[in-house]
């Protein structure tokens, strides 16, 4: 489906949400239960950004940093009903003004998940891939590329990379080293080369994660103890990974909130994503934690009816003893 067509049907579905009354249920429930939002972006322009920011504060809800979470995983601080988590992935150059600026000014945390290669080199692998395809010099795409495996996909980018020049789209280490230093503004880790790590060998998942933090920290000069797995792709094996070189959070893209059961697995931590270019309606049901899980429900009936209403979906991927249905 075309992208132009997929938006303005989802829009129709989203709006359908927002009229019948659940969004504004998922609202309330979320502002009364022990979840928190935990929200992922990945290259929001900044009237999206704002947008976001506005919509939270406007509907209650308060910012919290990865710090906080961590004290409220290690109940140190009550755990903060109606809290937002903002993270972002990947460390997209266009991050700083469309999102650190704005979450500056609006004085709100933002956890970055930066890959250590593109901003040395300049740009992601998939850029490399698209610019690749566009030129008609490979017949793959980034979702193939994603399936191969490690040695496959890094030999085949090496020969990309010797036909094109996608420029510079991640940050520099200099903006990297700039923001990290700014209130509001914590960097973790996401890999080097952003492979998928479940297609790596454990050698190759074990370099990754060193190598990542070891040049975060020496640009930084902070430590890095958290982490964001490329494309949301984990196993045990990864997780037990992270946990044997004591970084202390790791986040996946598992459509959940975070919850004192979620916050029990430190290396699994779920978020909801933003989708860059989507409807306002749509947004607006994914950061409420309504989107995806219903999208799943509704994927697996035949003419898209569930056989539970929304509301019971809703409950069930929340915690207990939030407030009745409206
Ligand atoms: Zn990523």
């Amino acid at each position: 489906m075309r992208k132009s067509l997929r938006n303005l049907v989802c829009q129709v579905v989203a709006h359908s949400f927002i009229l019948t009354g659940v969004v504004r249920y998922a609202t309330r429930k979320a502002l009364n239960s022990k979840c928190i939002l935990s929200l992922y972006f990945h290259k929001p322009s900044k009237a999206e950004f704002e947008w976001c920011i506005q919509w939270l504060k406007k509907n209650g809800f308060r910012f919290i940093s990865l710090d906080d979470v961590e004290r409220v995983k290690n109940g140190e601080i009550p755990f903060p009903k109606g809290s937002v988590l903002l993270t972002v992935d990947d460390g997209w150059r266009s991050n700083v003004p469309n999102v650190v600026e704005v979450a500056i000014r609006h004085e709100v945390p933002v956890t970055i998940f930066v890959s250590t290669s593109p901003v040395e080199e300049g740009a992601y692998w998939w850029s490399y891939v698209h610019q690749a395809k566009q030129k008609g010099l490979i017949p793959y795409t980034k979702y193939e590329l994603k399936k191969m495996p490690e040695q496959t996909r890094v030999g085949i980018l090496q020969e990309i990379k010797k036909k094109v020049n996608p420029g510079r789209d991640a940050m520099t280490v200099d903006e990297v080293k700039t923001i990290s230093a700014y209130p509001y503004i914590t960097i973790g880790a996401h890999t080097h080369t952003h492979p998928i790590l479940i297609n790596c060998n454990q050698k190759q998942i074990y370099e990754e994660l060193k190598i990542s933090r070891q040049k975060l920290e020496s640009w930084i000069g902070k430590e890095v103890d958290y982490f964001a797995y490329p494309n949301g792709d984990y196993s045990t094996r990864e997780a037990q990974i992270l946990k044997n070189l004591k970084y202390r959070l790791a986040f996946s893209s598992d459509p959940k909130y975070l919850t004192p059961e979620s916050l029990r697995n430190s290396f699994t931590l779920p978020r909801f994503g933003f989708l860059e270019g989507a409807s306002t309606a749509e947004n607006i049901c994914r950061m409420i934690g309504i989107w995806q899980p219903l999208m799943m429900k509704l994927s697996r009936f035949p003419y898209l009816k569930p056989k539970k209403n929304n509301k019971e979906i809703i409950q069930e991927s929340m915690p207990k003893g939030g407030p009745s249905p409206a």
